[in-house]
């Protein structure tokens, strides 16, 4: 079970990870010149933290930004607007040496390995990699660390000389992971990592990450649609809907006490293994509006079983504005 960030004091230190005000919107280009009429709005004003060691579950429904946000942080995308501050430091003003420090500090494991693994490289080939990319070590050195990572993660001795179509799906997000923890990082951002497995292969996986943890005192994104592997991984979770948190808070606090309304449906949703068990599901009626044309006031007005008249204009601020709850809505 993930530990409490009020544990062991991570909220009284500075964070590992500080985004601002991020905004990251996408030209949506048509007609012959090919101009940009509209912008696919997929991040918008996001504020967020991420202590050492801590991992903070991001949850919403696909399309709602998560992954975009994800990218921002591992610099795949470059955001239009915002900081992101990583120990403190911008990473959009690093010259070459503080990026190249920035990037085997900050990893990705992304939810497709067999697409995110290169199919005609070897295992060796692919956590060779790295260490090449950084210049790390002698060829014995980097031998005996490929051993040792593939120990680590719980692949077979002689896997290295093996290629990822010959693994399993649990063991290829192994190669994954054993990659992603090559070069010591201090945080990993998880996309969906392990939405593609099966139901006791996620529970594997999610049990490695916690041990690598624990070792290494790894920080993690945790991105997942999936709130049920959220709640037993995450210290924090944060909820998006239509590129905007509308929720945050230590995970016990969440799933006991949501504030925001489309915190409580994706709740409700989470399957109860008791056939006897009885609830009053709010099950969410509707799909996920455009984020090219996003609704007015807030953008959960037009599936939210509470909706008011107000909701339609106003923009709702965000309440409680501490770091342990914070949420976006009219309702007291
Ligand atoms: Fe629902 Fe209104 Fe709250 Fe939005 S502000 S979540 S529409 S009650």
């Amino acid at each position: 079970m993930a530990r409490h960030p009020n544990d062991n004091n991570q909220l009284m230190t500075a964070p590992l990870l500080e985004i601002q005000n991020l905004k990251k919107h996408f030209p949506v280009r048509q007609g012959i010149l090919m101009r940009a009429k509209h912008f696919n709005q997929a991040v918008t004003s996001v504020d967020l933290s991420i202590q050492p060691g801590e991992t903070l579950g991001l949850v919403g429904e696909s399309g709602c930004g998560k992954s975009t946000l994800g990218r921002c942080i591992v610099k795949l995308y470059k955001p239009d607007k915002g900081k992101i501050l990583f120990d403190g430091i911008n990473i959009s003003g690093q010259n070459k040496t503080e990026n190249m420090q920035y990037r085997k500090s900050v990893q990705m494991i992304f939810q497709d390995p067999l697409e995110s693994l290169n199919s005609r490289h070897s295992v060796e080939e692919i956590l060779l990699e790295p260490f090449l990319i950084h210049n790390i070590g002698d060829r014995k050195w980097r031998n005996k660390r490929i051993i040792d990572l593939l120990d680590i993660v719980g692949l077979p001795s002689g896997a290295q000389s093996r290629y990822p179509f010959e693994f399993s799906g649990g063991q290829r997000q192994r190669i994954g992971i054993a990659r992603a923890i090559a070069l010591n990082p201090k945080l990993i951002v998880c996309d969906e990592a392990v939405s593609a497995l099966d139901v006791s292969i996620q529970s594997q996986i999610v049990n490695l990450l916690l041990e690598l943890q624990a070792e290494f005192k790894i920080a993690y994104l945790f991105i997942a649609h999936d709130l049920a592997v959220v709640k037993h991984i995450s210290d924090r979770v944060a909820v998006m809907y239509l590129g905007k948190i509308v929720e945050t808070a230590d995970s016990e606090t969440i799933y006991k006490n949501p504030k925001h309304p489309y915190t409580q449906s994706l709740i409700d949703s989470i399957p109860i293994p008791d056939p006897h068990h009885k609830i009053q599901r709010k099950i969410l009626k509707g799909d996920i509006p455009s984020s090219i044309n996003p609704p007015t006031g807030c953008g959960f007005h037009t599936r939210c079983p509470q909706v008011m008249e107000c909701c339609k204009i106003e923009e709702p601020r965000l309440r409680n504005g501490t770091q342990q709850h914070s949420y976006r809505c009219h309702l007291d």
